[in-house]
């Protein structure tokens, strides 16, 4: 087997770290890298589906761009491009032999054990970059794909963007995160919703969010304390094509409880469907009509079965990108 069973997840054997390839075991780091006490990192979450050409790679191009645009934030100085990281996400998956999976890279400062600097201070650590997958089924479980999750409203508010920025994809977010995902699931909720410091909706804890009203979605604006999240956009932009109407707007917690249909969107929630919020029912208490309609496109999308909006790019190949590589070494061969 080319990849290993730890806890019955199957992970890719190699990770990718500043340019090389190494075992899984050794993508080890020291208990005094500065992003382990200051949560200096950012990171991504990318998914692969299995499609009737292999293995494809969904936006990896706008995720690099992402993971990119967090780094510049922090100013860290990477010294790989975004293709770079792109064409080393295919090779791991490739040699890992990995299909439907999750990828994670991640930029963080770490510690030059020849020189270390312990301080907040980040400029004197060195800036490293690491990719790994593994397999991940559904994050908020198989069933909340039809029948919908539980969620409350946190009494956590979100980050506000003047102290961390939440366009950021930074580790150091995801502090608030765990608050608002833990309470929720000691109070008996798959999920908890945020508000932000003016009280209006944000977001979950690591997804976007959508009402249907009378047949319209309705999202908070990218503006208002939320990541940009690709599925998001992949949303938007495949409604729109459906010809659904789509306003990015503040909404009032309140609205929450009184709109027709409610979801999540996210790389790992999928389109993830909500039936109550704080014990509230939504709707029918069911997956409504919009909400599997647009679930039916995006997952036709994601699996090669029906072009993106617009023709866009949004798969990557696996193995037709290795193929390319192959072929064009060879040519240079020949
Ligand atoms: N918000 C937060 C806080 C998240 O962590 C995520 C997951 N990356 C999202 C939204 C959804 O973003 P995407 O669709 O790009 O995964």
């Amino acid at each position: 087997m080319s990849t290993k069973d730890v806890n019955t997840m199957r992970i890719a054997p190699k990770v990718w770290r500043n340019g090389e390839f190494i075992d899984w075991k050794n993508a080890r780091v020291h208990v005094m890298t500065h992003a382990i006490h200051y949560g200096s990192s950012v990171f991504e979450g990318i998914r692969a589906y299995s499609t009737e050409r292999g293995s494809a790679v969904f936006r990896l191009t706008e995720h690099m761009q992402r993971l990119l645009n967090s780094a510049k934030i922090y100013r860290m100085d990477v010294k790989f491009k975004r293709e770079d990281f792109c064409r080393a996400t295919v090779d791991l998956l490739r040699q890992g032999d990995m299909d439907e999976c999750y990828i994670r890279p991640i930029i963080f400062r770490g510690l030059n054990e020849e020189k270390p600097a312990f301080g907040v201070n980040p400029f004197p650590n060195p800036v490293d970059c690491y990719i790994a997958s593994w397999d991940w089924g559904k994050y908020l479980g198989e069933e909340a794909i039809e029948s919908g999750v539980d969620v409350c409203v946190s009494s956590w508010t979100r980050i506000t963007s003047n102290s961390l920025p939440s366009m950021a994809k930074a580790g150091a977010n995801y502090m608030n995160s765990q608050l608002i995902k833990m309470e929720a699931i000691l109070a008996g909720f798959s999920e908890g919703i945020a508000l932000d410091d003016r009280g209006f909706v944000s977001e979950g804890s690591g997804e976007n969010l959508f009402l249907v009203n009378n047949g319209r979605l309705i999202t908070p604006p990218l503006g208002a304390a939320i990541l940009p999240g690709i599925t998001r956009d992949s949303v938007i932009k495949i409604a729109r094509e459906l010809g659904i109407e789509v306003e990015e707007t503040t909404i009032q917690r309140a609205a929450l409880y009184l709109t027709d249909e409610l979801f999540f969107t996210g790389t790992a929630a999928e389109i993830t469907p909500i039936r109550s919020v704080d014990r509230i029912t939504i709707g029918d208490g069911k997956r409504g009509e919009v909400t599997k309609r647009l679930q039916e496109e995006f997952f036709a999308v994601i699996h090669g079965k029906r072009p993106a909006p617009d023709n866009a790019p949004w798969l990557t190949y696996v193995n037709e990108a290795e193929e390319k590589k192959t072929a064009a070494a060879s040519t240079t061969e020949g």
